[in-house]
């Protein structure tokens, strides 16, 4: 290690804590943030002049404000090679199956997202069980030591999973259920302010993988035809940008699920419509598509796209232990799928 890897500059940076130690916020602005969901300095450094707007708060100040809780955190213009540092804290979260690392060169990344998209029981929220056991383990067992926070949109976390996928791993089950924060959301709207406000929550609780499953599934039920295809397409634009200043701020996981349906005759050479359409595509960053093999717990991952790795395709099954690599056995018999 070079001397240059510790804080950097030398000169000394201010380090806020709260939002009242940043400069020209007192109790009544930061009471008014917290009103609209900035209630660290991380959220506010990722923060735009606009959204602070509604605080009361002018664009000079917000940009002080802003440029403030940067400083303190270490957000700036930076040359590659730091950027090849930052990338270095990027940390990785197994999936409990050695063939569904494999296919993501070891595991789900910090800082960026994760999108699982496949038909009905293609084992999507399973897999979101699964990684809020293994992002207790510590990292040499491919865990990051961390909670969980899961928004739930279509009521399907089931704590009796957790309990079952705990007690495989050899970990308490009663602790393990303890760091997982679970809020359920009623509607699309719900479900944004939820991610809004969790920053706080994520901090304090040490959040290391945020899940929101699924995200689309409110937005389709009530954005309904086409001429609210954009109003929908922006809300979604909005609610995945927040999650991936969340998973950037806290060097979190952040996973979402996304149904789809198989419309054959809809668009030729693309047999799978995504309901997010290509915006959730743009904005999420790793995606894959899990389908059934014809019948049994076998599921097979294809990655879709990646910003860096190639497309591949890995199996695994979903048992009563959770989500785990598949025997040589199976793997011979599956091979005619
Ligand atoms: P979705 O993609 O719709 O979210 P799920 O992740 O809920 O699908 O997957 C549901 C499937 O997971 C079930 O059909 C079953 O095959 C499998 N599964 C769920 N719980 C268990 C269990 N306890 N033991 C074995 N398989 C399970
Ligand atoms: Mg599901």
């Amino acid at each position: 290690m070079s001397e240059e890897e510790g804080e950097g500059t030398g000169a000394e940076k201010p380090r806020y804590e709260t939002l009242e130690d940043l400069p020209g916020i007192g109790p009544s602005t930061a009471q008014k943030l917290r009103e609209l969901g900035f209630h660290t300095v991380e959220s506010l450094a990722m923060a735009t002049v606009r959204e602070l707007e509604p605080a009361g708060i002018s664009e000079k100040k917000a940009l002080a404000i802003i440029s403030a809780a940067r400083s303190s955190i270490g957000i700036a213009f930076i040359r590659a090679d730091e950027l090849l540092r930052m990338r270095q804290n990027v940390l990785r979260l197994t999936t409990g199956s050695k063939a569904l690392d494999k296919l993501l060169d070891g595991g789900l990344e910090t800082q960026t997202i994760t999108e699982f998209y496949g038909e009905y029981g293609s084992g999507k929220s399973q897999i979101c069980h699964q990684l809020c056991v293994n992002v207790q383990l510590p990292p040499e067992r491919g865990g990051l030591n961390g909670a969980a926070l899961y928004i739930d949109t279509e009521n399907t976390f089931r704590t009796e999973r957790i309990v079952q996928m705990a007690r495989h791993l050899g970990l308490d089950p009663q602790n393990v259920v303890k760091n997982i924060i679970y809020a359920e959301a009623y509607t699309s709207d719900h479900q944004m302010f939820l991610l809004e406000n969790a920053d706080e929550v994520i901090k304090e609780n040490n959040v290391k993988l945020i899940i929101v499953d699924s995200l689309t599934a409110h937005f389709r039920s009530e954005y309904l035809g086409r001429e609210m295809l954009a109003v929908r397409q922006q809300k979604l634009n909005k609610h995945m940008h927040k999650l991936i200043r969340l998973a950037r701020a806290f060097n979190a996981v952040a996973v979402v699920t996304n149904q789809v349906m198989a419309k054959p005759d809809m668009f030729f050479g693309d047999a799978i419509h995504p309901v997010g359409g290509h915006i959730v595509g743009h904005t999420s960053h790793t995606r894959i598509y899990l389908r059934k093999a014809s019948h049994g717990p076998i599921r097979i991952a294809r990655l879709v796209s990646s910003p860096y790795l190639p497309e591949g395709e890995e199996i695994f099954k979903i048992t009563e232990n959770g989500i785990e690599d598949i025997s040589e056995e199976e793997k011979a018999k599956s091979s005619g799928r």
